[in-house]
């Protein structure tokens, strides 16, 4: 049934509001939301093309506007500013904001960091088959524009907030699309080597997994967002010389358990203080080589999942599905525009120069279903688990918050979820947020909160930095080999030399024994030459001092060579890393082995550069520890930092609870306050009303506060208190009063009062709904009657104050009212108020003995489209109950509605130019049609060709068929269209 009925009642806002408030009342244009909304299927249709075109805005839109059109009800939401944040306006990381404080000592050049708000993009999930047939007769409570990316939220039958989203997906929308826009611009960020983050918020059932984690088995266009991030990472990368890896965990009472390995079920998360990155060293970390692979670690981590949540009697719905990938890239040809004058030794030392890594990290998280953070304690929930599944998402909801308001503290460790993600929400990585919705009316409450997130979520402001490192890992693993090869070449040539030594040394050894031998032999043989003896012995030494010559030269040139041949495979080493110097080195090498250093000054060079290309590594080596020392100083410094940071938070704790404190006395003192309140409030009945008036206007503006923003919920938790303590009896009393003027305020306080539903029960219990039954009689004033029957009508959508309202006459006191009255606008609040009481199954009989149905067709004289519809909702709804209590057998008969002659209006009316009033009598129509009881008076009514109309030309879809099949099932309108031809 259509009972969505919030009047707001603006005109007598603070003078403040109401100038930048022009509206009054309910806006005209509000009146044609429910035809847009009959047509949104189509428009939906016509605008796909159009948002296709409009590429991947999502990227690059800056509009954050929170734009509604909901009156004036919701004046701080309105434009009253600017509602367009300008590019300039970016907001720094505030000292403590998520992630915020670390990252400074980053290698990146770009130390600031780029700013990158965190995209919100909205999806709208199909009706399913349940609310295919529940929902049959409700109009969607979502509305898409895409090509505006605008989401209206519906209130009631004309009046809806819009809200403004960097991309909103329809239900068309396919699940490549939804990738391309959420996902794609941070995966690609993430391949430049920026983390990145894609997190999917709902209700349960409203297709996070859908978007996130479907596998894409049987049809390959379903393919969800991490398959399709993985298939673009593959893609960009080259498994050469980069590297791919996962972790797949699930977060649930606080507690991270590996998706991939089950025995592993409590991991610790671990933050580099330095860097601020956040890690999960316990977590078990998958190599990705190709597309299949990782398939299988995705089935692999559902199937555990799924056995874990049986183990612990859970959901999946419950816990937080997390996937992390880690990708490390090398960055080659970074430094390439050296000057080089082929100059080895320059050469050299640049290639000493460590590569570049880039470590970036995706996180894809399918987030527990958000209703669990209302729901903490209700059934199926044992209490640890709705604190457990609260604490996260809530303390997510908090951050965001802290962070949407620039708050100095943002409360990141009260959660795994917000440690874990410290990065992602006012950190350093690119964030985009997909919150998905369902159309169903019934699911209003839900939905609007999680649109109330994304909001939020859309104001906070990361700043990207690249995660950029040099690699001195691996140089010194070069450097380690190289090293290496020298020692064993150099040990190689050594022996080599040794040999040819002991070699030479033998051989002369052995001319010289063998001349002496020869010397010998030669004065044994000549006795007489014994005379020249001396003569002999100087040939002798001076034979001997020729071969030791020879021998001294022969080692001197061995180790010329030696030192050639170092040379030589220490250029060799040379040639291999640059082969351009190489071309000119290898042919002189080459005569080098022949040739002495002294005749060959170019190998002299060389060996002059040589040695000093040694000293620079030798130097770069030294310079690379003192970098090493410098940077544990700076660590050293840092935690030093930390501890000076944390002495200062627990001081501003101290701080707030003395505030706190400070608080708690101020509240008791205004209570004192107000109580004196009310005694001036008694001298002045008698007299003057200004201050009591100026009074009403503050509470009424107090009372118009929306109920879902979080961030006030204290605030707002005090004000109800004070409303309950002193307030309410006080502003019913006041509907007494004897000043016409605050009577009227009163009254339109307690109508705003009541279009909140949550004040809606207070308002009954404390009186509230007799005293504005009782205001319909007393008074004569029109705008009381407006603005009371209005009220009325909010209340009347609970079953329990429908009955109240009947039990205590309230049906003939909306009848007088609506039989007195001339104004269009009450006209519409009696209608709807009475509208609401036609659909309650209960009271049908004693509406109608009341006159309930009479007063209703009696509205009609006033041809406002307004009132019209109103008429129609409450007919249509009687219709239904009707139809229902005839299908159980509980009602036998002509209808209520025939017996008091609303079918000629009905017929008339059928094909009203107001798609609101056209819709409502259409399925009145359908409903009437379904009892032969009715068909005789339908069919001399006239009513049959309306039927046929609307089973062939009604744009609804699910009330085209319903005519259909109504009129196919009915012997008696078979029978006259037979006769009619
Ligand atoms: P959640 O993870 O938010 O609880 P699911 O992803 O499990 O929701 O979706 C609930 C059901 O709705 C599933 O059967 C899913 O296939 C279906 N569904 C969700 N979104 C869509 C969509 N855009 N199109 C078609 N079916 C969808
Ligand atoms: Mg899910």
């Amino acid at each position: 049934f259509f009972f969505f009925f919030f009047f707001f009642f603006p005109t007598f806002l603070p003078s403040q509001f109401s100038r930048t408030l022009p509206l009054t009342g309910i806006p005209l244009a509000a009146t044609v939301a429910f035809s847009l909304s009959d047509l949104s299927r189509c428009s939906h249709s016509l605008t796909l093309d159009l948002a296709a075109m409009a590429t991947s805005a999502f990227g690059t839109t800056t509009a954050t506007s929170n734009y509604r059109n909901g009156g004036a009800a919701n004046a701080r939401n309105l434009p009253k500013n600017s509602s367009v944040k300008s590019k300039t306006g970016v907001r720094k990381s505030a000292p403590g904001s998520l992630g915020g404080g670390g990252a400074a000592s980053s290698s990146s050049k770009d130390d600031a960091g780029v700013p990158g708000r965190v995209r919100v993009a909205v999806r709208l999930r199909p009706r399913n088959a349940e609310e295919m047939v529940a929902d049959a007769d409700f109009a969607d409570c979502v509305e898409l524009q895409p090509e505006l990316k605008r989401l209206k939220l519906r209130k009631n039958n004309w009046d809806s907030d819009t809200y403004e989203f960097d991309e909103v997906l329809t239900e068309f929308a396919s699940q490549k699309r939804v990738y391309e826009v959420v996902a794609k611009p941070v995966v690609e960020s993430v391949l430049d080597g920026y983390n990145g983050t894609v997190m999917a918020y709902g209700q349960t059932g409203t297709g996070k997994t859908y978007t996130v984690g479907q596998l894409g088995d049987e049809d390959m266009a379903a393919r969800g967002i991490m398959v399709r991030a993985m298939e673009d990472i593959l893609a960009g990368v080259s498994l050469e010389s980069d590297s791919i890896s996962v972790s797949y965990m699930q977060l649930y009472m606080e507690t991270i358990q590996d998706l991939l390995d089950p025995t592993n079920d409590n991991i610790s998360i671990v933050e580099d203080h330095k860097t601020g990155d956040v890690s999960l060293p316990g977590a078990t970390q998958v190599e990705i080589r190709d597309h299949h692979s990782f398939l299988e670690i995705l089935k692999l981590g559902e199937d555990h999942r799924f056995a874990a949540n049986t183990k612990l009697n859970t959901e999946s719905s419950r816990s937080h599905a997390i996937l992390m990938v880690n990708l490390r890239r090398s960055v080659k040809g970074k430094d390439s525009a050296v000057s080089s004058e082929n100059s080895s030794s320059l050469q050299t030392v640049k290639s000493l120069k460590p590569s570049v890594v880039r470590k970036a990290k995706l996180v894809v998280v399918d987030l527990a279903g958000s209703e669990r953070i209302h729901k903490s304690g209700s059934e199926g929930h044992t209490l640890e688990e709705a604190k457990s599944i609260n604490l996260s998402l809530s303390a997510l909801g908090k951050c965001i918050n802290a962070l949407a308001e620039n708050s100095p503290h943002i409360p990141v460790r009260d959660s795994k979820l917000t440690r874990l993600l410290r990065d992602s929400f006012g950190g350093t990585a690119r964030t985009s947020l997909v919150i998905t919705v369902g159309p169903s009316p019934r699911h209003r409450g839900e939905t609007a909160s999680t649109i109330m997130f994304g909001q939020r979520a859309m104001k906070v402001e990361n700043m990207l930095k690249l995660k950029e490192e040099f690699d001195y890992k691996s140089l010194s693993r070069r450097l380690d080999i190289q090293l290496d090869k020298l020692i064993a070449e150099h040990e190689r040539q050594q022996k080599i030399f040794e040999d040819e030594i002991e070699r030479l040394t033998a051989e002369a050894e052995r001319q010289l024994s063998d001349a002496e031998r020869n010397y010998v032999q030669a004065l044994e043989g000549s006795s007489p030459l014994v005379l020249y003896w001396p003569c002999y012995v100087f040939c002798f030494q001076k034979e001997r001092s020729k071969y030791q010559k020879e021998y001294l030269e022969s080692i001197k040139k061995l180790e010329e060579k030696w030192t050639m041949n170092q040379r030589k495979s220490v250029n060799d080493e040379n040639k291999l890393r640059h082969k351009d110097v190489g071309s000119n080195v290898l042919p002189n090498a080459k005569e080098s082995k022949v040739a002495p250093i002294e005749e060959n000054p170019e190998m002299k060079k060389l060996l002059e550069k040589e040695t000093a290309h040694r000293k620079a590594v030798e130097e770069e080596v030294w310079t690379l520890k003192t970098q090493l020392a410098e940077s544990r100083r700076s660590e050293a410094l840092q935690s030093s930092e930390i501890v000076k940071l944390r002495k200062m938070l627990d001081d501003e704790a101290h701080q707030k609870e003395k505030l706190e404190m400070e608080i708690g006395k101020l509240q008791s003192h205004l209570l004192q306050l107000s109580v004196e309140a009310d005694e001036t409030r008694r001298q002045l009945d008698s007299g003057g009303s200004e201050e009591v008036l100026s009074g009403l206007d503050s509470l009424l503006h107090q009372s118009r506060q929306p109920q879902s923003d979080n961030s006030e919920t204290g605030d707002k938790e005090s004000v109800a208190k004070l409303f309950e303590q002193v307030g309410l009896h006080k502003i019913l009393s006041l509907l007494e009063a004897e000043d016409a003027d605050v009577r009227i305020h009163a009254v339109k306080v307690v109508a705003n009062l009541a279009a909140e539903e949550a004040n809606q029960e207070k308002i009954v219990e404390a009186g509230g709904l007799t005293s504005l039954l009782k205001l319909l009689i007393s008074s004569e004033d029109e705008t009381i009657h407006r603005v009371a029957a209005g009220a009325i009508a909010n209340l009347a959508m609970s079953e329990t104050n429908q009955e109240l309202i009947m039990a205590q006459g309230g049906v003939r006191l909306l009848s007088n009212t609506a039989s007195s009255a001339e104004d269009p606008q009450t006209l519409r609040m009696v209608a709807g108020a009475i509208a609401n009481l036609c659909g309650n199954d209960k009271l049908q009989m004693k509406l109608r003995g009341e006159g309930g149905i009479k007063a209703l067709l009696g509205m009609v004289r006033c041809r406002h489209p307004d009132v019209l519809s109103q008429v129609a909702r409450g007919i249509a709804n009687f219709a239904k109950c009707e139809s229902r209590a005839s299908a159980q057998g509980v009602k036998a008969g002509r209808s209520l509605l025939i017996e008091d002659g609303a079918l000629p209006w009905i017929v008339q009316n059928a094909n009203n130019e107001a798609a609101s009033v056209r819709r409502h009598i259409e399925l009145a129509l359908c409903h009437l049609a379904q009892h032969e009881a009715n068909a005789r008076d339908m069919i001399n009514g006239g009513a049959v060709w309306e039927m046929v109309r609307i089973s062939r030309d009604c744009p609804r879809e699910d009330i085209r068929s319903l005519a259909h099949r109504t009129l196919t099932s009915s012997h008696s309108f078979q029978a006259e269209m037979r006769r009619l031809g």
